[in-house]
């Protein structure tokens, strides 16, 4: 089902209440812009993230078995590693743990290919338009280098987004939570390919609302954070109209990665902290 674009005005005024208190940077469409039609239907798009568009990309239907074979063997592996630690392993890892454990098996040839296919094709061609920060497929933060966070499941880069993490804690309330931290290749992998599936193989429609693996800030230190008890919904503007997100606002805290005007080509995502 497609949902019809906003006009033009809701645009407007919606850009306009949210710029307030929220740092628009140079990866922003220029406010002044709005009324270009080029902008305007960029801007429908990521507003209206969850929508097909004429132009979307789309992976061939007879992949979809493949597709579904893939993450399967993917969630094989977290199951056996755990969701923990399958925010931290590696292509390697991930290929070690398949071939000795019959639990996994190892991935097919054209499982491997589709991984490869889906790191190495080009973003930009799904209407993303993040940089590459993570540019080897193998590579990975190395375990000494994070953190777990106790009762969150989720760890963070020693340092930086540890501190920042903290800071926001003690300064905003214990209600506040960390819903995801380091994501590496493979679980950003499975992220993607849950989301390309549940999308009918839309991959612009996938990228819309995730960075395609490689591409996630997640690799280097950026966080998400919610509140207790919103579940969910803590990945959605629902979490920014909490009175936590409130007083991140009102601290300072808000330097968002992907705003309401981002030029990446993601949905807003207040919920997303940007450490480098
Ligand atoms: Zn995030």
């Amino acid at each position: 089902m497609t949902r019809a674009p906003p006009e033009p005005e809701a645009i407007i005024t919606e850009a306009t209440v949210l710029e307030d208190g929220f740092k628009h940077t140079e990866r922003d469409v220029d406010l002044n812009d709005l009324e270009d039609k080029e902008i305007g239907d960029y801007l429908s798009k990521i507003r209206n993230f969850d929508a097909d568009f004429s132009n979307d990309i789309y992976l061939p239907t007879e992949k979809k078995t493949l597709l579904t074979n893939t993450i399967n063997r993917l969630e094989r592996v977290q199951t056996y590693v755990g969701h923990g630690n399958f925010n931290l392993i590696g292509f390697d890892e991930m290929l070690f743990f398949a071939r000795n454990y019959s639990e996994i098996e190892d991935f097919e040839k054209a499982e491997l290919d589709l991984l490869e296919e889906i790191f190495f094709t080009d973003a930009n061609q799904y209407g993303f338009f993040g940089e590459k920060v993570t540019p080897e497929l193998t590579s990975r933060i190395p375990i000494p280098d994070v953190v777990k966070i106790h009762g969150s499941g989720h760890y963070l880069l020693k340092g930086s987004s540890y501190n920042l993490y903290e800071q926001i804690r003690q300064d905003v309330g214990k209600q506040l939570l960390l819903t995801s931290g380091i994501r590496n290749v493979v679980k950003q992998m499975h992220l993607f390919l849950g989301k390309a599936l549940q999308s009918d193989l839309n991959l612009s429609k996938a990228s819309r609302s995730l960075a395609p693996p490689g591409h996630s800030f997640h690799c280097i230190g950026d966080f998400d954070v919610g509140k207790i008890g919103l579940g969910e919904l803590n990945f959605t503007e629902d979490f920014s109209r909490t009175e936590e997100f409130r007083r991140m606002v009102n601290l300072g805290y808000i330097d968002i990665r992907y705003t309401d005007t981002n030029l990446y080509g993601v949905r807003y995502e207040p919920w997303h902290i940007k450490i480098a």
